[in-house]
């Protein structure tokens, strides 16, 4: 049996047949074909093949991703058909050379020409020729490209990385988890794996090259382990250990409804996280007491263009419907770091996460923020907003969003347009600058919310994505502790309340020592809420909290976590 260790990201365990995520090997030889008139005729067939495939995989995306996803496909059909390419890969079959040579010949050409054009317009048609002409390609070489999102048994992906928008697409009635060799547990692709509720393990750097496709493996979201070639007898203690999980959810259930309140009555708020408006269901169904963080960049991801103000509109209404009067925080377009938008042809940085990310680009590209203002403000009406900005570093960046905000309000009230008038305006805390100088933030903002996920990162100076300085990623490094700290002593002398939404807020560990230290919302992954809400409902903050002079006063994770580990055992 071979074990690969990873990155715990997502807790479940997964029993199923690698599905590899690869790139295929397209390379082929330059022939000269004698029999033209076959060739040609082969060529023909495989267009008919690739245009019935191409035809379900629209279907297909329409049914599970609505029409503008399907879009895509639908532009692939007009390339596939298209008469001045089609004959431009004639002429060059009827010179006797094979079809797969005629056809990437044709396709370069095109695809340079297409690019060279200054035009976007002309630009996404060479993307999507190169689609097409890789999907004709593989079918002339007989080789199957995979396709994660139209799968028919039950797998688990294993792929170098998974991207935002990749992850988004994953079809979750037959992807049972995932595996990849790069990451870290806050890359968005983990991040999401939690939201869908699938166990994943990243960073383990040879998931792809030591997993074979179609081999039956055991993932383990907990421990962070993928095991390969396990016998019978490992099998069934992994089957046992998923029934345990699932009975020890269904124990959770009875918090559903339960108040979110220490062993000494007092209260907090747990509230979720969700990328989309459809993952307000499941914050919902774990209980919920709000939204926590709304990342609304993926809203904006796996599309062609930016999401238009009544898109986005209709967005933000629902998840605040569904909400009712459950305080809902919207955060402003975080887009940057691992989160890309190709269509807005951001040009390429050194360092993309200290780059031109986040609140930066939207106070430059004001017609964007701008959009998105509006549609927050026009759908603040139908619940409870609050709005906060990410990656805020300067007062001064604070100051000008809001003054943006007031500047849409005003617009829309003299329009006639109604806007609700109790919308908290908060903002994140995730840079070390920020942390430091919360005093100050808190004097002008309604609330602050801590993204420990970025803290950790620029405090620690540790790529959040890059899994070989992953032990330097340490939530209970005392720098750490020390910060966050600081940023709920600040709200709370100036009567501010302080949240949480960076995924330490979920962490078993630190929920004890966030309680104590006075967190007043803890905003997690929905499959987090109700263990969390069970955790509390046995700590006293009282008691925890003359344990917090010395939990502050060692100086390493590590000895923090154990720690705390001691203090939660004995208290079992
Ligand atoms: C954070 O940085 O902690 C956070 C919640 O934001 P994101 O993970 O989207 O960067
Ligand atoms: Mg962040």
């Amino acid at each position: 049996m071979l074990e690969i260790k990873g990155i715990a990201v997502s807790n479940g365990i997964a029993i199923a047949n690698a599905y590899c995520l690869v790139e295929p090997d397209l390379t082929f030889d330059k022939l000269t074909i004698t029999d033209i008139e076959a060739e040609k005729l082969r060529f023909k067939e495989i267009v008919s093949k690739t245009k019935i495939e191409l035809e379900a995989i629209r279907e297909a995306a329409e049914k599970k991703f609505g029409h503008d996803k399907a879009e895509i496909f639908s532009a692939h059909l007009l390339v596939l058909q298209d008469p001045e390419m089609l004959n431009a890969i004639d002429v060059q079959l009827s010179e006797g050379v094979n079809a797969e040579f005629a056809l990437q010949e044709t396709t370069t050409m095109f695809i340079e020409l297409f690019e060279s054009m200054d035009n976007e317009y002309m630009q996404e048609r060479a993307a999507d020729i190169r689609d097409v002409a890789k999907r004709l390609l593989a079918n002339l070489l007989g080789i199957e490209l995979p396709d994660y999102s139209r799968l028919s048994k039950d797998v688990i992906i294993v792929a170098d990385d998974l991207t935002p928008s990749m992850t988004a697409q994953l079809d979750k009635t037959h992807v049972k988890g995932f595996v990849t060799n790069i990451g870290g547990r806050t890359s968005h692709s983990a991040i999401l794996a939690r939201t869908m509720e699938i166990p994943a393990v990243v960073g383990t750097k040879i998931a792809t090259t030591d997993i074979p496709h179609g081999a039956k493996i055991i993932l383990d979201g907990t421990k962070g382990t993928v095991l390969l070639d396990a016998n019978e007898e490992i099998i069934a203690e992994y089957l046992l250990a998923q029934e345990e999980q699932a009975a020890e959810s269904a124990m959770f259930q009875q918090f559903v409804t339960a108040e979110s309140i220490s062993a000494d009555g007092f209260h907090v708020e747990l509230a979720g996280n969700i990328g989309k408006p459809e993952d307000v269901d499941n914050i919902l169904a774990n209980g919920g007491d709000g939204i926590g963080l709304f990342r609304t960049e993926f809203l904006y991801m796996d599309r062609q263009e930016l999401p238009s103000e009544e898109e986005q509109y209709i967005a933000y209404k629902t998840v605040l419907e569904k909400m009712g009067q459950k305080p809902t925080v919207v955060r402003t377009l975080d887009i940057g770091g691992d989160k890309e938008l190709p269509y807005l042809k951001l040009e390429p940085e050194m360092n993309p996460f200290l780059g031109h990310r986040a609140i930066r680009l939207c106070l430059e590209q004001q017609d964007i923020f701008r959009t998105q203002l509006r549609a927050l403000l026009r759908a603040s009406v139908y619940g409870n907003l609050k709005i906060m900005f990410p990656m805020i570093a300067t007062l001064d960046e604070f100051r000008k969003a809001k003054a943006l905000l007031e500047e849409e309000k005003e617009k829309l009230l003299r329009e006639g347009i109604e806007v609700s008038r109790e919308i908290e305006i908060g903002m994140m805390v995730e840079i070390p600058s920020a942390a430091l100088i919360a005093d100050l933030f808190a004097k002008e903002a309604d609330f602050l919310s801590i993204g420990t996920n970025d803290l950790i990162q620029y405090t620690l100076a540790a790529d959040r994505m890059n899994e070989k300085v992953a032990y330097l990623y340490q939530p209970f490094h005392p720098a750490i502790l020390r910060l966050v700290k600081m940023v709920i002593d600040a709200g709370h002398a100036n009567g501010k309340w302080v949240g949480m939404c960076g995924e330490m807020a979920g962490d078993e560990i630190a929920i004890p020592i966030l309680l104590a230290l006075g967190l007043d919302e803890f905003s997690m992954s929905a499959s987090s809420i109700l263990r969390a809400r069970a955790q509390i409902s046995d700590l006293s903050k009282l008691e925890l909290t003359q344990h917090l002079d010395k939990i502050l006063s060692l100086s390493t994770s590590l000895e923090v976590e154990q720690y705390m580990t001691k203090l939660l055992n004995t208290n079992n």
